[in-house]
């Protein structure tokens, strides 16, 4: 009897329990076979059109990414020693494959011609735009290069997805490394209950009693927010901000320096092989902001407004802990004096709100909201394979058709990787049947676990997490866009991206969503009016502190990739400048954050991390219009979904922006929003 590779199979995902680390090479390998047979064929074609040549690319670019995707995930959600390896493996295939279609000379003069003949054929503005942006991406692979450097180029590429790899899975391992048992209760004081409860979670979760504390967020989080005792607070700070450094508690056995040195010189090199000064310019080529002057002349405008604001916050702050004896704030004492801080002014806290965030009823009222205002409904199903049995999987539908489904992972837990994220499972696209194939997300967070007895429940900076991760979510599933190259957040520049999901952060402030996603867990009480009084006056509390520090990771990463290749010492110097300038509250020496930032180092954002704020420009003027209309405005979201969320990729950005606002976007509802004097701005 032979095996069904279940990766070989039409909709993989709907076996993804039976996805052994065993079937993933020879399946990347059997497709990317198949393809390359095929693609050869078709570039031999005469008279080659959109239907006969682009759309059956797609298909095959299609079938690849449904079988990797799953494995990819599940090498986020469910990491194992076998399929790490099995990951890197596909990966190494699936990066040589990816290059050498990128520089492949029939391919890209296929596409020059039909670009060329575009009016003959009768392309679409879609197609064409496709088309024009594939055209740059076959020369920032290098397709004009010669044979020689092709082969570096090659080289180059196939040892970064190895050392982004390798980054991710050091976090993860010196994550998992660090951790600390305590079976007196005392030593937690200030903890409040539910805090208490994650750690006891924690334990349970791993056959241990008492309370574990571990490095995965909730954890971190709980203990830097709330523990009385000093001493505490530094010792996990210190293990949590040394993680994958040689400062680390593994010895440096996780230590991203190397790696990082790595990374930025081949990142140089690529660069200055396609013809740039640094890879920041070649980083840009394929963004809205123009060149990495702009980018860091954006960031210093933000700066030179919220600068001042930040160090008066900083000084209140100092000021308060001050009170209690602290003389000097140290990096390990900011949140927990800010916590206190913020009771004091607005009387509320994080972990008083979360009583009043179940789970199901945030998501219930964030349905409510997706379907007043983009007019699409959801259902839960139980009868999808998951790969966790904690995975919610939902159906959205219009008009009683299924148009899209997501998976939903919430909850942290061991060997799955911190943070939230939305991933693509599939994309839309119509295929040679003229059959839909519709789109299918992954929603992955990292809340706590619910303790026993009650049902899980969100601090309300959880909920703004999840409401953004949601707006990624329905940038992908609420396209209309029919090529597979340009639906969803496929194609959209990077700095454009974190359009929805910041937008939809904006609801999680307003009365009437509030209302709807609230409900005391025991009582049912949505949160009562003066305390969601409070959460809105909180709501900036510290917001020039924060704007800071999004503003010195910015510069860090943009600066970095436009030096001349930097080792772990003079990487760490850029960083201490940068924080000179920049930062208010600037952390003490030992802090290694660099080696466990990801986003610029192993996920996309290298040279790309100030799109939050450029995006954020976009989002925060995107909302006004329903400050203007009204926050459950229909029209407003009809306007929204039709000229932003549906058009995905097809068009560029500022040209979308532009035709759902009517103009073009203003710096000043971001800072606004932010309670950012806006008299500080200069154009
Ligand atoms: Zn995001």
């Amino acid at each position: 009897m032979t095996i069904t590779n279940p990766l070989l199979l039409q909709n993989p995902i709907e076996h993804v329990n039976d996805i052994d680390a065993n079937y993933v090479e020879p399946a990347i390998e059997q497709i990317i076979a198949d393809n390359r047979q095929q693609i050869a064929a078709l570039t031999q074609l005469p008279n080659k059109t959109w239907e006969n040549f682009m759309l059956p690319m797609d298909i095959l670019e299609n079938r690849l990414g449904k079988a990797w995707s799953p494995v990819s995930h599940l090498n986020s959600v469910c990491n194992s020693q076998a399929l790490r390896e099995a990951y890197d493996k596909g990966l190494s295939h699936l990066t040589d494959y990816s290059t050498q279609l990128g520089q492949d000379k029939a391919l890209f003069s296929a596409t020059q011609a039909l670009y060329d003949d575009r009016e003959n054929l009768q392309l679409t503005a879609t197609q064409t735009h496709i088309l024009k942006d594939s055209l740059l991406g076959f020369r920032l692979s290098g397709v004009d290069l010669s044979e020689a450097l092709q082969a570096e180029f090659a080289k180059i590429q196939k040892r970064l997805s190895q050392l982004k790899s390798k980054f991710e899975h050091n976090i993860l391992d010196a994550t998992m490394s660090w951790r600390k048992p305590i079976s007196d209760k005392n030593l937690l004081n200030g903890l409040p209950e539910t805090e208490l409860e994650i750690l006891a979670a924690n334990a349970k979760a791993r056959g241990e009693s008492g309370y574990l504390i571990t490095l995965e967020i909730p954890s971190y989080l709980a203990i830097l927010t709330y523990a009385d005792d000093r001493k505490l607070r530094e010792e996990v700070y210190y293990a949590y901000v040394t993680r994958a450094s040689e400062l680390g508690f593994d010895k440096g056995q996780y230590d991203n320096g190397p790696i990082m040195e790595e990374i930025l010189s081949l990142k140089n090199a690529k660069a200055k092989l396609l013809g740039f000064d640094n890879f920041a310019q070649l980083s840009l080529e394929s963004k809205m902001a123009e060149s990495p002057e702009q980018v860091i002349a954006f960031l210093e405008q933000l700066n030179h407004a919220a600068h001042q604001q930040a160090k008066d916050e900083l000084a209140t702050l100092q000021a308060y802990a001050k009170q209690s004896g602290i003389d000097e704030l140290a990096s390990w004492d900011v949140a927990y004096y800010s916590e206190k801080l913020k009771q004091k002014t607005f009387e509320i806290s994080q972990s008083e709100l979360r009583p009043y965030f179940v789970v199901d009823k945030v998501m219930q009222g964030l349905f409510d909201l997706t379907e007043q205002l983009f007019n699409v409904t959801f259902q839960q199903t139980n009868d999808k394979a998951i790969w966790h049995p904690k995975v919610r999987h939902y159906e959205l539908l219009r008009d009683n058709q299924v148009i899209a489904e997501f998976y939903l992972d919430l909850f942290a837990r061991q060997h799955k990787r911190g943070g939230a994220w939305m991933d693509v499972c599939q994309s839309r696209y119509k295929t040679d049947t003229q059959q839909i194939q519709i789109p299918i997300a992954y929603l992955t967070c990292n809340f706590a676990e619910p303790a026993e007895n009650k049902p899980a429940l969100l601090t309300h900076d959880e909920v703004v997490t999840l409401f953004h991760e949601f707006g990624h979510g329905i940038h992908h599933m609420l396209t209309q866009v029919d090529e597979l190259a340009a639906s969803g957040i496929s194609n959209v520049p990077w700095d454009a991206v974190e359009l929805p999901s910041q937008f939809m952060e904006n609801f999680c402030y307003h009365p009437e969503v509030i209302n709807q996603i609230s409900g005391h867990y025991e009582t049912g009480e949505p949160l009562p009016e003066n305390k969601l009084n409070k959460l809105i006056e909180a709501k900036n509390f510290q917001s020039a502190m924060m704007m800071v520090r999004q503003i010195e990771f910015s510069l860090f990463d943009i600066k970095i990739h436009m030096a001349e290749p930097l080792k772990v010492d003079t990487i760490q110097q850029e960083l201490n400048e940068i924080r000179k300038a920049v930062a208010v509250m600037p952390p003490p020496e030992f802090n290694r954050f660099q080696h466990s930032f990801s986003h610029i180092f192993a996920g996309g954002y290298a040279a790309g991390y100030y799109s939050y704020k450029w995006a954020e420009v976009l989002s925060a003027d995107a909302f006004s219009l329903f400050e203007e209309e009204g926050v459950l405005n229909q029209a407003a979201g009809r306007k929204f979904l039709t000229n932003i969320l549906e058009k995905g990729g097809s068009a560029d950005p500022m040209e979308l922006f532009v035709a759902f606002r009517g103009r073009k976007p203003s710096v000043e509802p971001l800072l606004r929003h932010a309670g950012i004097d806006t008299s500080n701005v200069y154009e």
